[in-house]
């Protein structure tokens, strides 16, 4: 069984991101990343921490907007504008979940396509349908086709199950294995919480991409002997033996699937690590293309 570590697929891609950086800066520019968030939510503001500091390591230009959770639509708007209009910015993110009164939806829209760097707007959903190259690919299936590619799992005619159908994961991840080329050109099923009998479509699989915010979910019963298992799940659940009182495990029951495998991500250590090197490797995109 081959063990994926997305820490190591991660700092490869972020090798990469270091020399286009140091390429960039010889030609007198520079990746810009503004990340947004409104309201207080601890999580949230965790991540977003972590993308600027990271960003920063790097050597990119990093603003984070942290602001109230009492911002309203409006003001969200005119800030999301500002940083539209800002040449030092390429790549701009509204941290999700906002507030509730605020309409994600008409956030997104108002980011201008061209610095979209999470790919969540209508015109880089139709790029990636459309397989124009030229868009934005959300940042975690763009990291999960990576470790796949990576690690040397064929995906051209394979059979792959995708177990969710959110617009941040399971349905770019289906577009992007569907798409014509080295990454794509398989078999593509996507599942989700109506499908009947899961387990005798998971078992078809020959790579299992499960993203659906279950804790452990994907049990031995779900996987095919030598399948290969990719975990996007991060889950919180109580562990009162360690000191934090919870520890996170994604949406595979790892201990029990792992032995039937010929690969498998790990929770943590997969799939999360590669969600920010390629926001990072987005960025660095969007810079290049917007010269
Ligand atoms: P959503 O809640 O938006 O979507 C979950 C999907 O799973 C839905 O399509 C839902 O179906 C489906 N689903 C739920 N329960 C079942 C079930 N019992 N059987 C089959 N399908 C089911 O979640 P996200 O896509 O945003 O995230 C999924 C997971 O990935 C979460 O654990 C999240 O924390 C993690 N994640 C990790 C990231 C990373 O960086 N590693 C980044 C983003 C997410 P339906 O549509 O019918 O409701």
């Amino acid at each position: 069984m081959q063990l994926i570590s997305g820490t190591a697929v991660a700092e490869k891609v972020l090798e990469e991101c270091r020399r286009d950086i140091a390429e960039l800066a010889a030609a007198g520019k520079k990746p810009g990343l503004a990340v947004v968030l409104v309201g207080e939510d601890p999580a949230s503001r965790a991540y977003v921490r972590s993308k600027d500091k990271k960003c920063r390591d790097l050597g990119l230009h990093s603003i984070k907007l942290e602001l109230p959770a009492s911002t309203t639509q409006e003001e969200l708007l005119a800030h999301v504008q500002t940083l539209n209009n800002d040449p030092a910015i390429h790549g701009i993110l509204v941290q999700s979940p906002p507030p509730t009164h605020i309409d994600e939806a008409a956030i997104v829209r108002a980011i201008d396509p061209a610095k979209d760097v999470d790919g969540f707007h209508p015109m880089n959903v139709a790029k990636l349908a459309l397989e124009d190259s030229s868009g934005f690919v959300p940042c975690t299936p763009l990291g999960c086709q990576r470790l796949l590619m990576d690690a040397g799992i064929e995906t051209k005619g394979a059979n792959v199950v995708v177990l969710g159908r959110s617009m941040i994961v399971g349905k770019p991840m289906a577009l992007l294995l569907m798409a014509k080329g080295p990454g794509g050109d398989a078999t593509v099923t996507v599942a989700h919480s109506r499908t009947r009998d899961l387990a005798s479509i998971t078992k078809q699989a020959d790579i299992i991409i499960a993203a659906i915010g279950r804790p452990e979910f994907l049990k031995a019963e779900h996987v095919r002997e030598g399948a290969v298992v990719i975990d996007v799940g991060i889950n919180r659940v109580e562990a009162p033996d360690t000191p934090k009182g919870y520890k996170l495990v994604g949406d595979v029951a790892f201990d029990e699937v792992a032995p039937l495998c010929k690969a498998i991500t790990p929770v943590p250590g997969g799939v999360g690590p590669m969600t920010i090197a390629m926001l990072i490797a987005n960025t660095i995109k969007a810079c290049k293309q917007i010269g």
